[in-house]
């Protein structure tokens, strides 16, 4: 007999019907001779309740088969009197693949705390809200391909380890196959990473977005969706070590059509979320965040609000906010001033442009004023910068000039300065931190329980 999951039966199971089921125990409770099993199997956040015959069983089975046991039942699908549920299964055969010791099952009672789960990150995939934040995390991947592939983007897949160091979004984690004990030495006494596996040093990447640009500049319109990794010791609630980022690269596009990229996108990705995950929004909203569809509605119907770095600037300097950290032109925002703009002033999403290039990266445009370049970050409520992004320069000598005045060694880039050489072309970009978007989606508080492994300083256990 095949196996039918816990959501086909209840949303289209066919009362009356012989049915196969398999899954975990969330919780088992009797009464006057009848045992009520309720079992999920991760199709979906609600559990299918089994009512079991105490009579028909042996003591002892039905005994092992206690929370977080693993078990196949077959039996009669039956219209279900219980509030709470549409069917119900009358057990008639069952057979218990795994059992989970009561005493030292880890998640024998409900309601633990996050920090908690966090220390057994490799059951918590067995919790509702895990159930919930792991199937949203798929559904978003998904809308993100069906998005640009509806578009037509070309999903590229850009290297994870990488020989440039010239990125400068962060700090990097370094790929070697050198002995760590006796590493080959050059002249000066240095590791001589000639002798390593790529005949030079090499990192994991911090972004898709160069390698990004190359094929943009030949296919139009691509995007990248991969994970990126930061060696910053940042001990935040909105930083991970590793992470998944969307990278989309536009040729042709400047830095309005990109901004309207990044809306029309972040838009379409909280509406797939409100229309395809009912269910778990319900579960998230209720135990989380009582506002949280509420807010994803709200994000919605409002057009985010855009203006410029220098403005921004001038609305901290005037708000009468008492701020940790000053506010001053050329210094770059921290998140108590990007959240104060999202939600004090504004109180919708922000878009902040034309940043002082001091602050930004070397590969964005630059403007006609010397000072500022056409970047723009995505702010949004309880987070901050959900999307980073510019217009880049296109310009050959521009380019190779700020190269040269951050003292970037030209020869680590001259594959990417060659895309200005030959047949160069306005384009922009943007990254979208994947597990920044998962926060908001989901409501949850702290970056690492919207990633099922999460890599933080002094934590890659599981
Ligand atoms: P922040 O200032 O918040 O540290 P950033 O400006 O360093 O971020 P970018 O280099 O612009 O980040 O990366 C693009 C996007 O990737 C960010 O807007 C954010 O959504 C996400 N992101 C960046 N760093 C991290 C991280 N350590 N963990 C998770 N997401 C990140
Ligand atoms: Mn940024």
């Amino acid at each position: 007999m095949k196996r039918t999951k816990v959501k086909v039966l209840l949303n289209s199971g066919q009362p009356g019907s012989e049915v196969l089921v398999k899954g975990w125990v969330r919780s088992k409770r009797d009464s006057k001779g009848v045992a009520f099993i309720a079992l999920n199997d991760g199709s979906v956040i609600h559990n299918i309740q089994i009512v079991v015959d105490v009579a028909n069983f042996d003591e002892n089975a039905l005994k092992s088969i206690s929370t977080g046991a693993c078990i196949a039942v077959k039996g009669l699908l039956v219209q279900s009197l219980g509030k709470g549920q549409s069917v119900e299964i009358q057990a008639r055969e069952m057979e218990l693949y795994g059992a989970a010791d009561p005493e030292t099952f880890p998640l024998q009672k409900k309601g633990h705390t996050l920090e908690f789960l966090r220390e057994i990150a490799h059951l918590r995939p067995r919790t509702n809200t895990f159930g919930a934040v792991l199937r949203m995390r798929h559904a978003m991947s998904y809308a993100i391909h069906k998005f640009f592939n509806d578009k037509g983007f070309v999903y590229v897949h850009t290297p994870i380890i990488t020989g440039s160091d010239a990125e400068g979004a962060g700090a990097m984690f370094r790929v070697t196959t050198l002995d760590d004990q006796k590493p080959p030495l050059n002249e000066l006494g240095h590791v001589d990473y000639r002798e390593d596996f790529f005949g030079k040093e090499t990192n994991l990447t911090v972004s898709g977005q160069l390698e990004g640009e190359l094929v943009a500049t030949a296919l139009t319109e691509i995007y990248t969706f991969g994970p990126t990794f930061r060696a910053e010791n940042s001990n935040t609630t909105r930083h991970l070590a590793e992470f998944w980022m969307i990278e989309p690269e536009v040729a042709f596009n400047e830095l309005d059509d990109n901004m309207n990229l990044a809306e029309e996108f972040l838009k379409y990705l909280i509406s797939y979320a409100l229309e395809h995950c009912k269910d778990d929004l319900e579960f998230l909203n209720n135990m989380y965040d009582k506002e949280l569809i509420q807010k994803l509605h709200f994000v919605l119907e409002h057009p985010f609000q855009r203006l410029s770095y220098t403005e921004g600037v001038e609305i901290l300097r005037n708000s009468g906010q008492k701020f940790e950290f000053k506010v001053e032109w050329g210094t770059d925002l921290q998140s108590e001033h990007e959240r104060y703009l999202v939600e004090k002033h504004f109180q919708r999403p922000v878009i902040l442009t034309d940043y002082p290039k001091e602050i930004k990266a070397f590969y964005m445009k630059q403007s006609a004023d010397g000072k500022t370049v056409r970047a723009m970050d995505v702010l949004f409520p309880g987070i901050g910068e959900i999307i980073g992004g510019s217009q880049r320069e296109e310009n050959y000598d521009k380019l190779l000039n700020r190269v040269n005045e951050l003292g970037i060694k030209n020869e680590d880039l001259w594959w990417y300065l060659d895309t200005r050489r030959f047949g160069t072309c306005p384009h922009a970009g943007f990254g979208l931190g994947f597990e920044r978007l998962m926060l908001f989606v989901t409501g949850m508080n702290n970056i690492r329980d919207v990633i099922p492994f999460p890599r933080t300083p002094k934590n890659a256990e599981f």
